[in-house]
């Protein structure tokens, strides 16, 4: 029996335009970067795209698995030029040398940005096509806040974006690619893709889908594929922070009927409109933000997010106001972390556990964010950063911290990390012997995806506005790329054309 032979491959970056971090080839190296047969060990049982392209295809007889090339860097600065073409050359190569392909899935993030490219992704689309030809069925998975643009339609149909922030559902996505590739391998099903661009850019922060806007558009989605010829609906929120023309919210049908999937794609694109105000959130300051956190009584810690520094959303990791303000206060039982300070862990190293030190903490990559806090603290506990996600985000995944230290500012603790990181799983704590459920206050570099993990343990949840480059003010970033007019920078009127239909009007 001839095989179905299909190539799997990962790249994946999240590109912030104003972050002063570029992303260089060592970021990828950190975060994940596997050729081959690496592929296997570093994703077969996560709950990640990978990790779902493997599960499906691994069931089916007649395929035979290609791996590629998988890589992933940590979200943070424009990816440069020299880390993008590296990968991309590995990328085509590892497709030309694989030899007859019949079939490819792609795991995509959707809102890279490179030094000299504003959408990569549809670049390398375009390049992989070259290569295998028109015919060769693709299908990728895509991060709910992908920048996506109507090209990347042109190269196929099949894309689909994570319904759930914080996003646990990476591998059932992966699972749906492989599904739909496989039906059109083997059973010819032909698929249409109808999209929907908006004329808006939402902030993240009320994006996750447990409640909001965006669970309101999630269910509307999971209604519309619920209905005949309707395959799947994608809602992407976007990522703002892309100062590229492609930016912003759209909505992707795929389908069984262009007709019916472009109506359908219209309507999603009309409802997703008028709910854009809900996107909007005024958030309380690092003083206000402690006072409401102090005043709470709870069994349970209270968590103060430091939205703006999320690393996940290109966040250096290492902004101080905050931190600045918990340690003139010195609350008992509070924790802080991770803080991105390679060299504080360097010095903690070198007086070793149960030693003082007098530390710099933090505001070293972005001083312009609040300058070093001076401390003098005690090592508690040093270890190689290496531990494993107990999830449900991007379960049982290996994360390696590059470093990690326990240092106790008065009556603080404070975990330092060696690299970017949010704080989204606890392990991160639990592994250097940390219990982050013990505390009264949980100050964490984190947004949304350390819900997915956090919420059992904690009580109310207070996102601060602190200075940073993930901040939720969009005023505070000068644009050059973006298109103009676009909400909520501008107020402007929008209308979905409906072809024959009456217009949705908002
Ligand atoms: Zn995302």
């Amino acid at each position: 029996m001839r095989k179905h032979r299909i190539g799997i491959a990962f790249f994946y970056h999240e590109s912030h335009s104003f972050s002063p971090m570029k992303t260089e080839i060592e970021q990828f190296r950190n975060e994940g970067y596997f050729i081959g047969d690496e592929i296997y060990d570093a994703y077969i049982g996560t709950k990640t795209e990978v990790g779902g392209f493997l599960d499906v295809l691994k069931q089916e007889r007649d395929v035979e698995i290609v791996p590629l090339l998988c890589a992933a860097a940590i979200p943070s600065g424009l990816v440069s030029t020299e880390a993008y073409s590296i990968i991309e050359k590995q990328m085509l190569e590892s497709i030309q040398q694989a030899g007859r392909l019949d079939g490819l899935l792609l795991a995509l993030h959707g809102a890279m940005v490179v030094e000299d490219l504003f959408d990569p992704e549809e670049h390398l689309l375009g390049k992989i096509r070259e290569l295998i030809g028109p015919s060769v069925p693709m299908a990728t998975t895509l991060d709910m806040h992908a920048n996506l643009s109507e090209k990347m339609i042109h190269y196929t149909p099949l894309h689909f974006g994570f319904k759930t922030y914080p996003h646990v559902d990476m591998y059932e996505q992966g699972v749906h690619a492989s599904t739909a590739l496989l039906k059109q391998l083997k059973e010819g099903v032909h698929y249409y893709a109808s999209f929907e661009k908006l004329p808006m850019m939402p902030p993240s922060i009320n994006m996750r889908t447990a409640e909001g806007p965006m669970h309101k558009m999630i269910e509307w989605a999971k209604q519309a594929e619920e209905e005949e010829e309707i395959y799947n609906v994608s809602v992407f929120g976007g990522f703002p922070y892309s100062d590229v023309p492609m930016v912003g919210a759209s909505v992707l049908v795929v389908s069984l009927n262009p007709q019916k999937g472009k109506e359908t794609a219209q309507k999603m694109a009309s409802l997703f409109w008028s709910v854009r105000e809900e996107f909007i959130m005024d958030l309380p300051g690092v003083k206000e933000g402690l006072d409401l956190a102090m005043s709470i009584e709870d069994d349970k810690p209270v968590v103060l997010a430091d939205i703006s520094d999320n690393p996940l959303s290109c966040g250096s990791g290492d902004t101080t106001d905050l931190l600045r303000e918990m340690v003139k206060l010195n609350i008992p039982d509070t924790l802080f972390g991770g803080l991105y300070d390679p060299e504080s862990i360097e010095a903690c190293r070198k007086k070793g556990a149960g030693n003082k030190v007098f530390l710099s903490l933090g505001g070293k990559v972005s001083p312009e964010f609040g300058e070093s806090v001076q401390v003098e603290a005690k090592v508690v506990a040093l270890s190689d950063g290496v531990f494993h996600n107990s999830g449900p985000f991007n379960q049982h995944l290996r994360v390696d911290l590059k470093g990690a230290a326990h240092i106790r500012v008065g009556r603080m603790d404070i975990l330092l990390i060696g690299r970017p990181m949010s704080a989204n799983d606890p392990e991160m704590f639990r592994h250097i012997g940390l219990e982050p459920q013990a505390k009264r206050i949980l100050a964490l570099k984190a947004k949304n995806h350390f819900r997915a993990a956090f919420e059992p343990i904690v009580g109310r949840i207070i996102y601060v506005d602190a200075p940073g480059v993930a901040s939720n003010r969009l005023t505070t970033f000068t644009y050059r790329y973006i298109p103009k007019p676009i909400w909520p920078l501008d107020d402007i009127e929008y209308e979905v054309e409906l072809r024959g239909k009456e217009k949705w009007k908002h």
